[in-house]
């Protein structure tokens, strides 16, 4: 494993934070949500019933408050959104914009007979009126669901209809690619048979004249005359702020129920300490909205810190492959948070495009989604940070709300080890167990717990506690089991190793598919890889390694095959040599753009590919399908 240590740039040494969190987490937290304004103190910090948390009982609080009203007067003049379209057009919103726009929308959704608990739909591109209409929700206690703009009829009706959503907020248009979707004409589709959908919002972008029908409104005609200020509800600490659906990596789609409180506790204290943030900082998040990352990192976090932040509508290689930097070096963007996958696609382009930018204004780089490869983290430390800006490997998921793994410069210094998202921050307790749950050794692959409730967690699947308990609580007593393999090394440090669900066993031996697959990307013709195990009679299982190649790769398939064996021996050993290894261009990935090895597998093993509605490209399947079936062909040739 890696042992090279970075410490650049960090140089925050609160030491009391650390040391109060060890101390008694319960307090710890009572007093971090202190930091944020209150209407009613809570009367009790934790109410714990497993696998139920209360957090800040009897507390009263406002998620559109403590994001809006509190900055009214320190920085009502401050951007709050700089937003960027895919065209080049941009808007700046300050906070005082920011608050009557809530405000009005809060008015417009209270015309609708929009009350406390009920839930509200949200399918709108990345624009401001996306945050708009979620915070208008959380003023008065709607529930919102945001469905990533770019998901079918089909996955948007299984949503709305899920969640039994009164009103629909949309747009339109959006924009991806250089081609515009018609979002109206989608959600129609959608809701043709949900009759409990009472009203459909629609921001018109274009001139464009618009079919409407008898639940359809106009956003701007709403707006026109709504009133732009709004009594924020005073809401219990444990209200549902937000239904979200994850990202649907393992099969269907989890319906994953945030309260407020906690939530906004986790995400107020983890955005400072990961990200140290400053009044001067542009921050730039690439996650879309319609994911996690996008709700507690572009939309809560930031604006909870009245922080300036960069909102792009488009996709980062369009209209060329330098966009990104593009946008860094204009707005001069000082922390940058991305994804491996967005950082191996920008490696494959190669150095010389983000070269050619002024990436000077950077001080501060960070990632998320899923294991980043040693390599791809040393070229993101080299060529994107010139080596002086640390990198924080957040791990966390939907359903933990916020960071529970990262190195946070905002509080201490850690040296950082290339691919591992080092230690659990301050209040959480995590650990890695064997099948029975008991902690294992260092250096000792074994599945991820966390072990006791943090602020941030879940309050459980929507509508269905039993699958909650079955999820997350059944496969260890007491223990919330994420899904995911992991190591902890000699100096504390964790190292993701992919899905549990995905680990290969080979002759004996468990391998994480993080393992193998940074092993094949450090190939220097490799950008991007993919394994899977199919059953094998002998063996139990047999490795399977799907690759795509870096743009003007020269040498051969059979040339590459050879010297790929021979870096999987040399790197972790010959049981792990795949038994095959596919050149695709390719991978099947969800539209969060993680890779969905269940479909390689289900190919790779000649069984039905199941549920891909959140599949980002159906023509990544197409590929690797073809690409089996011709190897497979001339194997069968050379045989007879
Ligand atoms: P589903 O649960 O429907 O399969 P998903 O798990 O992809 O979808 P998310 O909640 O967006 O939905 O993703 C969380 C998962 O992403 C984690 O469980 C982990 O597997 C992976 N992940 C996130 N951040 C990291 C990281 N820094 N290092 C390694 N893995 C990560
Ligand atoms: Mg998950």
């Amino acid at each position: 494993m890696d042992a090279d240590s970075y410490q650049i740039g960090l140089e925050n040494f609160d030491t009391k934070t650390r040391e109060a969190s060890n101390l008694d987490q319960i307090s710890f937290w009572n007093e971090e949500a202190k930091k944020l304004t209150w209407f009613d103190q809570w009367t009790k910090t934790l109410e714990w019933n497993i696998p139920f948390a209360k957090w800040f009982v009897g507390g009263k609080i406002n998620a559109s408050y403590n994001t809006l009203d509190v900055h009214q007067t320190s920085i009502a003049k401050k951007p709050a959104i700089i937003w960027e379209g895919e065209n080049g057009a941009t808007r700046t919103i300050t906070y005082t914009d920011l608050y009557h726009d809530v405000c009005k929308f809060a008015n417009v959704l209270k015309s609708l007979d929009v009350k406390k608990g009920d839930r509200v739909t949200i399918y709108l591109p990345m624009i401001p009126e996306l945050p708009v209409a979620m915070l208008a929700c959380a003023r008065i206690g709607a529930i919102h669901t945001v469905v990533f703009s770019g998901f079918s009829a089909t996955s948007l009706r299984d949503r709305i209809d899920d969640s039994k959503s009164k009103v629909i907020v949309t747009a339109d248009v959006g924009y991806r690619r250089g081609n515009s979707m018609n979002l109206k004409k989608i959600i129609d589709d959608a809701i043709n048979e949900l009759s409990f959908v009472e009203h459909v919002i629609v921001l018109k972008r274009t001139e464009e004249s618009l079919q409407l029908n008898a639940k359809d409104k106009i956003w701007h005609e709403l707006m026109t005359n709504s009133p732009d200020e709004c009594e924020p509800e005073h809401l219990e600490s444990t209200h549902p702020l937000f239904i979200l659906y994850t990202s649907g990596t393992t099969g269907k789609p989890k319906g994953v129920l945030h309260g407020t409180g906690g939530y906004l506790t986790h995400l107020n204290s983890t955005f400072q300490w990961a990200f140290d943030i400053k009044d001067s900082d542009i921050f730039f998040c690439t996650a879309d909205i319609g994911w996690v990352t996008g709700h507690s990192y572009v939309v809560y976090g930031p604006l909870l810190h009245g922080a300036t932040e960069i909102m792009y509508e488009g996709v980062p290689d369009y209209p060329n492959t330098s966009r990104i930097w593009d946008i860094i070096q204009k707005h001069g963007v000082t922390i940058f948070y991305t994804t491996p996958t967005a950082l191996r696609m920008f490696m494959k382009f190669g150095d010389s495009i983000p070269n050619s930018f002024k990436l000077s204004s950077l001080r501060l780089l960070g990632t998320v989604g899923e294991p980043i490869n040693p390599k791809v983290w040393r070229w993101y430390f080299n060529i994107i940070g010139k080596s002086k800006c640390p990198i924080i490997d957040t791990w966390w998921q939907t359903e933990t709300g916020g960071m529970i793994l990262s190195p946070l410069p905002g509080l201490e210094t850690i040296p950082l080890k290339p691919g591992s998202a080092t230690k659990p921050i301050p209040g959480v307790d995590v650990a890695v167990v064997d099948e029975e749950g008991n902690e294992l050794p260092t250096d000792t692959k074994g599945y991820l717990v966390i072990r006791k409730p943090w602020p941030g967690m879940l309050l459980t699947l929507w509508k269905d506690d039993k699958k909650y308990k079955d999820v997350y609580w059944s496969k260890f007593e007491n223990n919330y089991y994420p899904g995911d393999y992991a190591i902890k090394d000699s100096d504390g440090y964790f190292w993701l190793l992919g899905r549990a669900d995905d680990i290969l066993k080979v002759a004996g031996h468990r391998i994480g598919t993080a393992e193998l697959e940074s092993n094949l990307v450090s190939h220097e013709s490799i950008a991007e890889s993919a394994v899977c195990g199919i059953p094998d009679e002998i063996k139990g299982e047999v490795i399977i390694a799907f690759v795509v190649l870096k743009q003007n790769t020269k040498k051969s398939e059979d040339v590459l095959r050879a010297e790929l064996i021979q870096t999987i021996r040399n790197g972790i050993g010959p049981i792990a040599t795949p038994q095959q290894i596919y050149f695709v261009t390719k991978l099947p990935k969800t539209r969060s753009g993680k890779i969905m090895r269940r479909v390689l597998k289900a190919i790779a093993s000649k069984e039905k590919v199941g549920d891909v509605s959140t599949l980002e490209d159906g023509a990544a399947v197409k590929d690797v399908q073809d690409t089996f079936a011709k190897l497979q062909k001339s194997i069968k040739n050379n045989k007879s």
